[in-house]
């Protein structure tokens, strides 16, 4: 489904929709992530030149995530977009020797047997847009270190700070 022949795709360019199934993008997103029932949308333009295959995609759809201070769920609108440039093996090891540099705008890769497979790319560029340590919003409070009660639903029944330990012996003799 996401391997297209480069011989085959049209000079006027192949449009490509695609439905990407939540159990496929799931493991890929590791547990802080869940892509929902619904999955993901993808579209992309490939448009080829002799051996050269660009992709223009646009990953989007809904998803959601678990706040990385009071583990509450909570929406996510995914949308990735992104080009990348697929080379023959033989011509990208003459014209792209060693490592892409730092300053290229654009990613290539090399394809092999005459075929442009996106499901690398697009597990690739997906994991790449997730952010790091995501929260519900930047002032949220998280988790009551004793209790844990979560404290944007408001305050929890702990003393508000530590008791001083000089006084234990005292509340023993009541
Ligand atoms: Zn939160
Ligand atoms: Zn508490």
């Amino acid at each position: 489904m996401l391997r297209f022949v480069v011989e085959e795709i049209p000079e006027s360019g192949l449009e490509v929709h695609h439905h990407m199934d939540p159990t496929w993008i799931s493991p890929l997103m590791g547990p802080q992530f869940s892509p929902g029932t619904e999955g993901l949308d993808l579209t992309a333009d490939l448009t080829r030149a002799d051996r050269l295959v660009l992709v223009q995609g646009r990953i989007a759809g809904h998803a959601t995530f678990q706040c990385s201070r009071c583990l509450a769920e909570s929406p996510w609108t995914v949308e990735v977009s992104f080009r990348h440039l697929f080379v023959e093996d033989e011509v990208h090891a003459r014209r792209f020797p060693g490592e892409v540099s730092e300053g290229d705008e654009m990613e290539t890769s090399p394809y092999q047997d005459g075929v442009v497979d996106l499901e690398p790319l697009l597990a690739e560029e997906l994991v790449l847009s997730l952010p790091q340590a995501p929260l519900c919003s930047e002032a949220c409070r998280g988790l009551c270190q004793r209790c844990g009660k979560n404290l944007n639903e408001g305050p929890c029944g702990c003393p508000a700070e530590e008791e001083d330990p000089r006084w234990a012996p005292l509340k023993r003799i009541h």
